[in-house]
């Protein structure tokens, strides 16, 4: 094996989570991102209740979490007193804690939020007829894209599902849309204003099939008709082709599929999607041919970063046809103006390159819309996420851990 496969097999193996996540400081166990079974349990193991009521329990208590947005054990007001009381003293209904929130001049949002000893981002894009999350599954990515600010981060972990979860549920306080709250949310953004969270892109930091059950477990929740209750249909996963897992995540999640394609030929796929040397285009478009539940009315999206001079070519718009054409593939494409970044290797192509690129797509047929990139301003465009503390230089994360080291 020479140095350059060694490191390169490295590179694109699925990491598992490096250091276990760190107990909460208070010992109490977070209900939130276990299922309803495993609450039973919980409450079971702890005494609180019988098998069988535990099982009644635990479904009262997800309709508090996941239904009405509640924290707070006392406000489960269909439960005892005593077992409130009890509750409170083992367990918590967690959320990140939100280190920065942000707010585009296009009305995105993005929250930095911290668990675990780690911080990672969520985007909320209100659009006329949605709300769109756009919610991370790892911090950092092993995968290096080379248009990818994500893919630059250095600590890499993956997120729990209920750090998955969490993403969610925070976006729901912050938009203040739990049903009947009438609480001001920390924003002051009430459900009133019309911002509502009604559709889910895993499409943040990381790639969430190389954190298959964690991510699997987490949209179940999100799925569960007596919690949140989004609809499979309205939740899309985006892969950057980790080809083995592809058949798997229909089966298990069913949720509609996006794959980052962004080139045509191996060469320039293997330079800028570098898990490409592992899994490739043809292996790549057959596991698309095989994803369950695919079909006319529920495509695949292809993702394609309009890179200027690299993959923007009339060729390549015409080698992507022939390529849906050939594996016919019931698929979209959605054509990414790429997003700069400090110190990014590329250049966005021209708006009317651009054009020309979507027309020959959609003259054979093929849907081809250009995606309005939001929330530039405030770094939360596709490919734009890197996490506050990565972006210290390395004097201002060593003062900060002397002045910590110094508080203990
Ligand atoms: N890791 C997954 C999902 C997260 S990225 C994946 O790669 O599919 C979401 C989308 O943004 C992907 O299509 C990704 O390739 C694209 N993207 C990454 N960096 C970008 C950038 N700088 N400008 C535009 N799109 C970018
Ligand atoms: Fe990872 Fe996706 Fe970024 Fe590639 S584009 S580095 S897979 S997050």
């Amino acid at each position: 094996m020479t140095l350059e496969s060694l490191s390169l097999s490295l590179a694109v193996e699925p990491v598992p989570v490096p250091r276990a996540v760190p107990p909460r400081v208070d010992g109490l166990r977070d209900l939130v991102g276990l299922s309803r079974a495993a609450i039973a349990d919980a409450l079971v193991e702890a005494g609180l209740a019988e098998p069988k009521p535990a099982r009644m329990r635990a479904r009262q208590i997800w309709g508090w979490i996941y239904n009405r947005g509640v924290t707070d054990f006392a406000a489960m007001t269909d439960l005892g007193r005593p077992l409130r009381e009890a509750l409170a003293q083992r367990f918590v209904v967690g959320r990140p804690e939100v280190v920065q929130a942000l707010v585009s001049s296009d009305g995105t949002r993005k929250w930095l939020l911290r668990s675990g000893g780690v911080e990672y981002e969520a985007v909320f894009i209100p659009d006329a007829d949605r709300g769109t999350l756009c919610v991370s599954s790892q911090v950092g990515c092993t995968l290096n894209c080379r248009f990818c600010h994500t893919g630059t981060m250095k600590l890499v972990r993956n997120l729990t599902a209920a750090e998955i979860v969490g993403q969610v549920l925070l976006a729901r306080d912050a938009l203040g849309e739990w049903p009947q709250s009438a609480q001001p949310t920390f924003e002051g953004t009430r459900q009133s204003e019309g911002r509502l969270l009604t559709n889910i892109v895993m499409m943040g930091m990381g790639e969430p099939l190389y954190n298959f059950e964690q991510v699997r477990d987490a949209l179940r929740i999100v799925m569960d008709a007596e919690g949140l209750a989004l609809s499979r249909r309205r939740i899309t996963l985006s892969t950057s082709g980790v080809v083995p897992m592809m058949a798997r995540a229909g089966e298990e999640i069913g949720v509609n599929l996006a794959v980052s394609l962004h080139a045509v030929t191996k060469a320039v796929r293997d330079e800028i999607v570098p898990l490409n040397r592992k899994w490739g285009i043809p292996e790549l478009l057959e596991a698309c041919q095989r994803y369950p539940g695919a079909n006319n009315a529920r495509r695949i999206t292809f993702e394609y970063v309009m890179l200027d001079g690299v993959n923007d070519s009339d060729a390549d718009a015409r080698e992507l046809v022939r390529l849906i054409k050939a594996y016919r593939l019931p698929a979209k494409v959605n054509l990414i103006p790429f997003n700069p970044w400090p110190g990014s290797p590329y250049a966005c192509s021209p708006d009317a390159r651009i054009q020309r690129f979507s027309d020959i797509v959609f003259a054979a047929g093929i849907s081809a819309p250009v995606r309005t990139p939001r929330g530039r301003d405030i770094m939360a465009a596709c490919g734009q996420l890197k996490s506050a503390s990565e972006k210290l230089s390395r004097a201002e994360l060593d003062r900060r851990a002397a002045e910590k080291e110094a508080a203990w």
